[in-house]
């Protein structure tokens, strides 16, 4: 979710692309001391700006008012006007992982219009039609920067729950052009479901025309993966432990075939016949299954993120030369060519729109994996009413 935006006030929704400001995290006694630290030296120049924060594992979302600093030489700062709702988000709000720090204003998937841009800025005008993902900051000069792999880059600075430690560096690098046909409501979650499974398809070499990939776990991630998958030439099937999505899998997402992961006959006759599988399953669930589903030289990647480790089979890597690799979104150069790839192949999530005041019991859903696929909030439309 991200509602950086004046709820009231007539001002609409500031968001300043740079490191030198925190994001929607603010948080953690160091980051607030340093935060009232900076607004003492810019106080005149800041920018009003609303979210929603929880303020506890609860993971309630409230109003959270806030400000941030004028538009910078090399800022971009956009109108939001969508924003997918991650189950990181969920995750994070309910401090699943262990990690959050309070309180936290999440969303990753945002896309909206630039309204400034700096005058070092060449790449955007303003009016363009932009997004920001899961990132917005990196050290620019680390192995993995220079790679274009700043999503691995150890100074990430994350949209949220994170805070940039100095605040010196450019930050166009971090926005995102969206093509012009590609929706700003159903592409949003692209950002970040989108590149999480298309950035190991093609690093992973997943996308050979005619292999068979296995998309475990259709959610957010795992429908955009039957897209893609279907993009680039693949037979699909997915696996998943829910029957009554077998219809809509097909029919809808256009996977070739649905196996019941939990029907031991159904997966016995599948045993040996995938190429590849995307697991995007978060909760704790043994890989045997998944391993043997895989042919000779078979590749599972995880892109879910249990909360607890999962057990690793090495009889079956080991016997059929299989491999078992992990991924986490994309570099912003790869992510820019996902979303032009998407753009090309017309593939967008399939979205419920939901106004912000709707939030807490979308969260509840999402929780309850009751959402066909992704949540995104229309911002804009949720202020003006
Ligand atoms: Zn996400
Ligand atoms: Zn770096």
């Amino acid at each position: 979710m991200q509602w950086q935006t004046c709820l009231v006030v007539p001002i609409f929704l500031l968001y300043i692309l740079s490191p030198t400001h925190w994001f929607y995290l603010y948080s953690s006694t160091k980051t607030q001391q340093k935060r009232k630290m900076a607004k003492s030296a810019g106080e005149e120049n800041q920018q009003k700006a609303f979210g929603c924060a929880a303020t506890d594992n609860s993971g309630i979302l409230s109003p959270f008012n806030f400000s941030r600093r004028e538009n910078g030489d090399d800022d971009v700062t956009l109108k939001i006007l969508y924003c997918g709702v991650c189950h990181s988000d969920l995750h994070t709000l309910r401090n699943e992982w262990g990690f959050t720090f309070y309180p936290v204003v999440p969303g990753h998937e945002i896309s909206g219009v630039a309204t400034k841009v700096g005058k070092n800025v060449t790449k955007f005008n303003i009016g363009d039609r932009v997004g920001v993902g899961v990132l917005v900051g990196s050290c620019k000069t680390c192995e993995c920067c220079e790679q274009d792999l700043e999503n691995y880059c150890p100074r990430i600075i994350f949209t949220y729950n994170s805070y940039n430690p100095d605040g010196t560096k450019i930050m166009v690098r971090y926005v995102l052009r969206f093509p012009d046909n590609l929706p700003l409501d159903a592409g949003a979650p692209l950002l970040c479901a989108g590149i999480t499974v298309y950035s190991p398809m093609k690093y992973y070499g997943m996308t050979e025309a005619g292999k068979h990939l296995g998309v475990a776990g259709l959610g957010g991630l795992g429908h955009i993966a039957v897209k893609i998958g279907k993009a680039f030439g693949l037979k699909v099937t997915v696996i998943s432990s829910s029957p009554q999505k077998e219809s809509e899998a097909i029919n809808r997402l256009g996977a070739d075939s649905f196996l019941v992961s939990n029907d031991p006959a159904k997966m016995k006759s599948a045993i040996g016949t995938m190429d590849y599988i995307i697991d995007t399953v978060s909760a704790v669930h043994p890989l045997l299954p998944l391993l043997s589903l895989l042919k000779v030289n078979g590749k599972l990647v995880t892109v879910g993120l249990p909360n607890k480790p999962l057990e690793l089979p090495v009889f079956p890597l080991v016997m059929g030369r299989k491999l078992i690799g992990g991924s986490d979104v994309g570099g912003m150069k790869e992510t820019q060519e996902m979303l032009d790839f998407c753009a090309k192949h017309n593939i967008t999530a399939d979205i419920e729109l939901i106004r912000i005041e709707e939030i807490n019991t979308a969260m509840e859903r999402l929780a309850k994996s009751d959402v066909r696929y992704r949540f995104v909030i229309d911002v804009a439309n949720s202020l003006s009413q």
